[in-house]
């Protein structure tokens, strides 16, 4: 592992030498806390099972050298970060004085006056008030472009990602022609809890 001058360890030199360095000792404990919290590294893991015959600690088989590397490096990285996505991006940026802020040109919309191209757009209204409906009907307008409630629609792909059950998609499809430049995923169990 290397320390740059200001003191940062150099995640890509550290990555590389998990992986390329002496095959890491993996503690139990640790392996199986990460086997429990994530179904699709399970996955990846199962496809790294120990061969057997004649595979020791010290004289690891192949699939064992390549899943003690791969567990080594996401220890590794929950407790430096990714290199290129460092942990510290919770952190605010430095502030930039007035006179220094660089302007960007006219707006990019891709509902006109609504919703941004880069912006975080948040509908808000009570239920049963046809946030979802509206929704769904602006996701069609970006099939071809459109023009929706008196303004123009860019056309765009889209992706959904929805408590909502894909059944429940299906039919919002099958009743208003919902198009394949939209794809539908699950908000992840974990991540509701
Ligand atoms: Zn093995």
């Amino acid at each position: 592992m290397t320390s740059t001058a200001n003191g940062h360890i150099d995640l890509h030199a550290a990555e590389l030498a998990i992986l390329e360095g002496p095959v890491p000792i993996i503690d139990a404990n640790e392996e199986q806390r990460l086997r429990r919290s994530d179904p699709r590294l399970r996955e990846a893991l199962v496809n790294l099972e120990c061969e057997g015959n004649g595979c020791t600690l010290a004289n690891p088989c192949s699939p064992c050298i390549d899943r003690r590397r791969y567990i080594s490096l996401l220890l590794h990285r929950e407790k430096h970060g990714k290199p290129g996505h460092p942990s510290d991006d919770t952190k605010f940026p430095a502030p930039v004085v007035c006179s220094e802020l660089l302007a960007t040109g006219p707006e990019d919309w891709l509902w006109h006056g609504l919703l941004a191209v880069g912006g975080i757009t948040l509908l808000t209204a009570l239920w049963k008030l046809g946030k979802s409906t509206l929704l769904a009907y602006l996701l069609r307008a970006m099939e071809r472009g459109d023009v929706l409630c008196g303004r123009v629609v860019q056309p765009a792909r889209a992706l959904i990602i929805t408590e909502e059950s894909a059944g429940r998609w299906a039919r919002r499809r099958d009743d208003l022609g919902l198009g394949d430049h939209l794809h539908r995923s699950a908000i992840p169990r974990q991540a509701i809890r």
